[in-house]
């Protein structure tokens, strides 16, 4: 049996290849056959052909963008996602900058931990793992301090799942003058961040999340103006997204050994994001995923961190039940056991868990994700699924 055999069959949703689990995390993820079969060949990194396939990336990106007037470009990293943000923070974020955070979650924190890293001045909104920031409250903090000059903000806030409203703190920051930089790392290619809708300066996001790549790589999309004007800001060799973008632009090649091979599985998962409809009929699976999902799990007794309305389509944040009988790590290793690897929580006060909704998987695979979920509960001796009462109250009076 050659290689072929063993990973290449299908079209669909087929399970993951050779006994995998499927990945409910977000990103990693489950990739399609195709991404993973992409992978199987070595590229030169200078030769025309990879240049070709660097382009090619940038390009299709831009589009899922929105860019019709050519005001963007688009600039890839190699790392994780996180090594983009850091580079985008540490590039447009001038010395003399002042930026404020919109902090609610883990990935808020960590860009005020990188802030802190590169010594770049900035104040806070920190709304705790509840609550999104909204634009009466950003519009007053600008209002309130004239030294700001830029403002960041999480897209889909990945620690807990919520939503946050990009459009209205978007509006509220341009008329305030101010430029708005995005992570929307776990939501880009999915939920719409048009550049003719929203106003931002620069946004960031990674190859293994919505578009459902392979890790290995981040990219920024960001004007043009400002990717000019960031020259001699960074603090770093490697992360200079303006000598990135000169190169690129230059030469058409990465400055540094580009991963050949992710790049390749990225194109692949590109056309299949194209062929599936693009970011509307993607969010629609990942909405429809949520959905079945959610109503399961609920049935079950499990309830979610978050109101309907700041659910994300990515992914959701439950509580661990009150039930004595119930361990994390149990209920993880028997989800396992039957496919299905789960995501532990990242809240800063209660104890819970997530479920990614995003990856190469339909509403199907989460029906089947309940089913395992619901048979996992009755070998651990749990007939309920309820919270306690003190992460209910807890969650009531931070939202209230
Ligand atoms: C995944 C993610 C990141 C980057 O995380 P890495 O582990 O560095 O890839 C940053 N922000 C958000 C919101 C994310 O979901």
């Amino acid at each position: 049996m050659s290689i072929e055999d063993v990973i290449l069959p299908s079209a669909g949703f087929p399970p993951p290849e050779m006994g995998e689990p499927y990945l409910l995390t977000p990103g990693p993820l489950t990739t399609a056959a195709e991404v993973k079969h992409a992978m199987l060949k070595d590229w030169g990194s200078w030769d025309a052909d990879f240049r070709e396939m660097t382009a090619s990336v940038s390009a299709q990106l831009l589009a899922i963008a929105g860019d019709k007037n050519s005001e963007f470009d688009c600039v890839p990293m190699q790392g994780s996602g996180t090594f983009s943000v850091e580079a985008m923070l540490g590039s447009f974020l001038s010395k003399d900058s002042k930026t404020l955070v919109l902090v609610n979650g883990a990935y808020g924190k960590r860009i005020v931990d990188t802030l802190q890293y590169l010594g770049r001045a900035h104040a806070v909104i920190d709304k705790g793992d509840y609550m999104p920031p909204r634009g009466d409250e950003v519009a007053a903090a600008l209002a309130a301090d004239t030294a700001i000059t830029h403002v960041v903000l999480v897209h889909c806030e990945t620690s807990s799942g919520i939503l946050n409203p990009v459009q209205e703190i978007a509006d509220v920051v341009a008329f305030a003058g101010r430029k708005l930089l995005i992570d929307s790392m776990s939501a880009f290619g999915a939920l719409p961040l048009d550049v003719n809708t929203i106003r931002y300066e620069a946004m960031v996001s990674s190859a293994n999340k919505c578009i459902e790549g392979v890790p290995g790589f981040g990219f920024i999309i960001a004007r043009k103006s400002e990717l000019e004007a960031a020259k001699g800001n960074s603090h770093s060799l490697s992360l200079d997204v303006h000598q990135q973008w000169v190169n690129f632009k230059k030469t058409g090649q990465w400055r540094f050994t580009p991963p050949t091979h992710v790049v390749a599985a990225f194109l692949e998962a590109l056309r299949l994001h194209e062929a599936e409809g693009g970011a509307p009929a993607r969010l629609t699976r990942y909405t429809r995923n949520r959905d079945v999902m959610v109503s399961g799990m609920r049935e079950l007794g499990f309830e979610t961190l978050l109101k309907d309305r700041w659910l994300s389509p990515i992914i959701v944040t439950f509580f661990n039940p009150a039930h004595p009988n119930f361990s994390f790590n149990r209920f993880y290793e028997l989800m396992k056991a039957r496919g299905f690897i789960i995501y532990p929580g990242k809240l800063t006060i209660v104890d819970s868990f997530r479920i990614g909704c995003i990856g190469r998987m339909d509403e199907h695979v989460m029906r089947r994700v309940v089913a395992a979920a619901k048979e996992t509960l009755a070998e651990m001796n749990v007939d309920n699924a309820y919270p306690p009462e003190a992460a209910l109250k807890e969650r009531a009076r931070l939202a209230a």
